[in-house]
């Protein structure tokens, strides 16, 4: 499948969709996810049109999980979970939704179930705001 453009994370990228931003720089752009897993679900996406782990060049590879790792440290700073997930999915059978690559930061607390990639409600825009200015401030951010 060819890199669509209007992908809901393209439109991110070009500020035509707002989001709860966490980080930037040239390589890289962090927000909140707006349906998580947990509190504190963190998405990073590189700044180069590539949809999944195989087409997106290895130099970019590597500057993607460079950068999630930045932010996860962050992630772990300021919401102290007791384990982080790291996911990455590709193809609708993996469980892909959106076709612009992307790494989950998924905090995890001892006992609180993980609801299925998926099948999860809207976070509420002001707690998602909070909680993006909780992780910024550990990146040094505002
Ligand atoms: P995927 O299913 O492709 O691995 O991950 C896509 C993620 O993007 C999902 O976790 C989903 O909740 C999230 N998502 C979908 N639409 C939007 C959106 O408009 N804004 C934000 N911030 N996240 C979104």
């Amino acid at each position: 499948m060819a890199y669509d453009p209007e992908n809901i994370f393209a439109k991110i990228l070009r500020g035509k969709m707002p989001a709860h931003k966490v980080y930037e720089d040239d390589e890289v752009f962090s927000f909140m996810d707006i349906f998580p897993q947990a509190r504190g679900h963190t998405l990073v996406i590189p700044k180069t049109e590539a949809e999944n782990f195989f087409d997106i060049s290895t130099d970019w590879a590597a500057k993607l999980i460079g950068k999630t790792q930045v932010v996860a440290k962050a992630v772990r700073a300021a919401l102290e979970p007791d384990g982080i997930l790291i996911a990455q999915f590709n193809g609708a059978a993996a469980g892909q939704t959106v076709f612009h690559i992307h790494y989950h930061i998924i905090p995890r607390w001892e006992g609180a179930g993980l609801p299925g990639h998926g099948h999860t409600v809207r976070a509420d825009d002001e707690e998602l705001a909070a909680l993006a200015a909780e992780i910024k401030a550990k990146l040094g951010g505002a």
